[in-house]
């Protein structure tokens, strides 16, 4: 009798770690220069930090979880996701303690008993991170710059980021009561499951993937437009500082999530590609049906809820097999093993150059240059084996004018650049 994984498992075979060592050596790199240290957390938890953090009426408690009883009569559930043992880890080792502002990341194996799809497995693999500590808008636009910047960097440029605010607890509850009359004089479209959240949960029948359901709740309430001053200025505020980090991003007013505990600021980051053109079936897109390659926002009440002292915070987690099959679509996504070549013409420019590669190499820059005094051309032509997408060339006009040439390799396009300011610069288009 042959014996094969339980449905919705995979294995993740040899030929596929490179891309996934790829994709978490990005994102690490990226949140550590960030300040975030890594938190290994556990694979199960008591089930009851689950129901308390995620909600019991959410489909990922409801539905979802893989829930057992240890031999002393416990009942334990493997993590469907990782905030809620985020907070519990941060409350139970006091990690407030050493700093007011905490940054935690977290990758690893979550658990889902969904049916399994393309994009949706009942193993799965998420990078999370946490911020503790502070409610500014501030933090929320770092954080969501800071993952497009990443996606950019993977060359995943069809990812957008939709937001919408959630409200706070003193604003929420008015919502809640305009959505439940709206529900209540629009029953006869629902489905069975939303018509028990509109008594249960009635935020959640936003999750609903039902057509009948979605075309009811096309014109039901916001909650944008029930927002209190104080979470409407933060929302403001938030969109305002993304706009002036030139991220781009859309209001999507029916984002809800599936979690109880967010506040305020709530995002996705989803994919547009294979939607773009109307024949194309959800299967041919790379992410199936699944569209949404990283979610998360405020949870403002969540670890006072879980019995800690009042903490803002802000998170997200980004699917890893989804963020795969994205990269997937667009090799060679793999670091070129130099970022910068340096092209360098004549003896003084190669001793220049010498020392600029180490000061780039101190810089975290992945740099090689040219030992061979070869012509430009062929120097040109390394680079191009090399992958580099940049190329600085120094020669000896370049020396004599404190002043090198920048080429960008994917456009051809050429700019003279200050020799004081270059490490600046290439450290700028490289964060
Ligand atoms: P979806 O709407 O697709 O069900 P979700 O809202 O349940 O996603 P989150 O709980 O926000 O997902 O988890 C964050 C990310 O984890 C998702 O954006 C997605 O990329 C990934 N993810 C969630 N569930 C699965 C799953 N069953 N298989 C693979 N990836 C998943
Ligand atoms: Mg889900």
């Amino acid at each position: 009798m042959q014996i094969k994984a339980p449905k919705g498992v995979a294995d993740i075979l040899p030929d596929d770690i490179p891309m996934w060592r790829y994709m978490e050596h990005a994102l690490r790199s990226a949140l550590e220069r960030s300040g975030f240290a890594e938190i290994r957390l556990p694979i199960f938890e008591n089930s009851q930090l689950f129901s308390h953090s995620i909600g019991a009426e959410t489909d990922i408690v409801a539905k979802e979880m893989y829930t057992f009883q240890d031999n002393g009569g416990r009942s334990l559930s493997l993590r469907p996701e990782g905030t809620a043992s985020a907070v519990r880890a941060y409350l139970e080792n006091r990690l407030y303690e050493r700093n007011p502002i905490c940054r935690i990341f977290y990758m690893g194996p979550m658990f889902r008993a969904e049916r399994p799809q393309k994009g949706r497995y009942r193993q799965f693999h998420q990078l999370g991170a946490e911020v503790f500590g502070t409610d500014s808008a501030y933090l929320d636009a770092e954080i969501l710059a800071l993952l497009m910047r990443c996606f950019k960097r993977m060359q995943l440029t069809s990812l957008k980021l939709q937001l919408n605010s959630l409200g706070c607890p003193e604003c929420r509850p008015q919502y809640k009561r305009q959505l439940v009359v709206f529900l209540g004089d629009n029953q006869a479209g629902l489905c069975a499951d939303c018509m028990r959240r509109a008594d249960t949960n009635p935020l959640r029948v936003f999750d609903c993937k039902n057509p009948g359901c979605k075309e009811v709740l096309a014109p039901a309430p916001q909650s944008l437009t029930s927002l209190c001053g104080a979470c409407k200025d933060h929302f403001e505020q938030v969109k305002e500082l993304l706009t002036t980090l030139e991220v781009a991003f859309e209001i999507n007013p029916r984002l809800v999530r599936g979690l109880d505990y967010y506040t305020r600021t709530a995002f996705e980051i989803v994919s547009s590609q294979g939607d773009k053109s109307p024949d194309k079936s959800p299967d041919q897109s790379p992410l199936g049906a699944q569209n949404a390659v990283a979610g998360g926002g405020r949870f403002d009440g969540l670890v006072e809820q879980l019995g800690g002292p009042k903490t803002p915070a802000f998170g997200f987690a980004i699917g890893l097999e989804r963020l795969l099959l994205l990269l997937q679509e667009q090799p060679p996504a793999i670091e070129p093993s130099a970022w910068v070549y340096l092209a360098l013409l004549g003896e003084k420019a190669k001793r220049k150059g010498f020392i600029l590669q180490q000061n780039l190499r101190q810089q975290g820059i992945t740099v090689q240059m040219n030992y061979a005094d070869q012509c430009l051309k062929k120097q040109l032509k390394s680079a191009h084996n090399l992958g580099a997408p940049y190329v600085v060339i120094m020669g000896d006009d370049e020396i004599k004018n404190q002043r090198v040439i920048l080429k960008d390799m994917k456009d051809g396009t050429q700019e003279n650049v200050p020799l004081e300011q270059l490490i600046g610069k290439l450290a700028e288009i490289n964060s």
